[in-house]
């Protein structure tokens, strides 16, 4: 029997050590640790890294739940304001839309893309909605034309949560940065994390930028002067700029290979024609895979997933319970969302990172042949 863990955040430390060492060295013995250099130095680069020189700017935060909320905030949502967004997400895109005082709308899903329907949207739109988060879910993209069509038609921003989708990309262009906000997370086990927490916002206009580097700060526009009233303090340190920026320079290569084990996956799946879905793909769009999940069909998804982890294979699941499901957002289940719903039942995320091997893949794959083939399945 092998023992596949769900995911292995050490052997990419163990690649770049030295760099690593470096880096964090170089911060400890600088004598400065928030706000300095090594923020700046990230900021350039992340920003390089999604659109070259083309105009738009990247604040660093300390977390992505923080980059949705400080999006929300420089948007202008107020309490009260609706938000859309979707029920099978990560509870942060909804922690973050409560934690301003603003109301999440939950908007039901594509059933071949598990994101967001950009059909749905409309009919969830009223005076009082403000904003739309699309979430580019487990790294693939979301139809970002269709819903900016109707952002623009309805005086909508929309902010994409991109913290499982760093590296996408939309007709050529970096996801994240197609919408007014871009809220980026680093969280350790993102495809760009960080060995602590994280995030970034990208945006297009310098007004934005300058009113977001307020609210990391207190809401100073410089030292002892508060010029906003809702500040925060959400600053990404320089120990985790220094590793990112580091991290950052492998980061396509990362995503390739992530690509290359998923295609492998899907392939060897579809081979033994198990009845076993993946998520499609929009057409234009490159997805870069954060989470490698299997929609499963005639079997409970439990039940496999007691199996698998009888054969050794740690396996979670993303996620169980539509968002207005759960006990404190139970208050906006205002709207029934049956592809979600069916997808938090049947989803399964199998270990999927970068280091995995192919025979690993092999034997995830032929655990699943035979547990379908013992059920008398197939
Ligand atoms: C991880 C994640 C977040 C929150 O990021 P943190 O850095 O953990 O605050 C938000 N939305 C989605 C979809 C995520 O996966």
């Amino acid at each position: 029997m092998m023992e596949i863990p769900f995911l292995d955040l050490r052997t990419q430390y163990l690649e770049i050590e030295e760099e690593i060492k470096t880096a964090v060295m170089h911060v400890l013995n600088s004598g400065w640790y928030i706000l300095g250099k090594e923020c700046d130095n990230f900021e350039s680069a992340f920003k390089e890294y999604l659109i070259g020189d083309e105009e738009g700017y990247v604040i660093a935060v300390n977390s992505g739940t923080d980059a949705l909320k400080l999006s929300l905030l420089a948007a202008g949502v107020e309490p009260g304001d609706e938000v859309i967004t979707v029920a099978n997400t990560a509870i942060p895109t909804v922690t973050a839309i409560c934690s301003i005082g603003a109301v999440p709308v939950f908007c039901d899903v594509d059933p071949y893309t598990w994101l967001i329907d950009p059909k749905l949207v409309c009919k969830h739109i009223t005076k009082r909605t403000k904003a739309l988060i699309p979430v580019h879910l487990y790294g693939v993209v979301c139809d970002i034309d269709s819903l900016m069509d109707i952002a623009e038609s309805n005086g909508l921003t929309i902010i994409e949560d991109i913290a499982q989708a760093t590296g996408s990309e939309y007709h050529g262009k970096k996801c994240g940065t197609l919408a007014q906000f871009g809220a980026f997370s680093f969280y350790p086990s993102k495809n760009l994390g960080a060995f602590g927490d994280g995030g970034a916002i990208f945006v297009k206009s310098s007004k934005d930028r300058d009113k977001i580097r307020m609210l990391r700060n207190y809401g100073q526009s410089s030292r002892y002067k508060a010029d906003l009233m809702r500040g925060e303090n959400s600053r990404l340190d320089e120990i985790q700029a220094a590793i990112l920026s580091v991290k950052l320079n492998h980061l396509n290569i990362w995503n390739s290979k992530r690509q290359e084990l998923a295609t492998y996956f899907k392939t060897r799946l579809d081979e033994k024609g198990l009845p076993i879905k993946v998520q499609q793909v929009n057409l234009g769009t490159s997805a870069v895979t954060h989470l490698f999940v299997i929609k499963t069909e005639f079997i409970f998804r439990d039940f496999i997933q007691k199996k698998l982890q009888e054969n050794g294979i740690q396996t979670l699941v993303h996620y169980p319970i539509p968002l207005y499901e759960q006990s404190s957002f139970s208050k906006y289940k205002t709207t029934i969302n049956p592809i979600a719903e069916d997808l938090c039942n049947s989803v399964l995320s199998l270990p999927f990172h970068q280091y995995m091997t192919e025979k690993e893949i092999d034997y995830i794959v032929d655990s699943l042949l035979s547990i379908y083939t013992e059920s008398l399945i197939i």
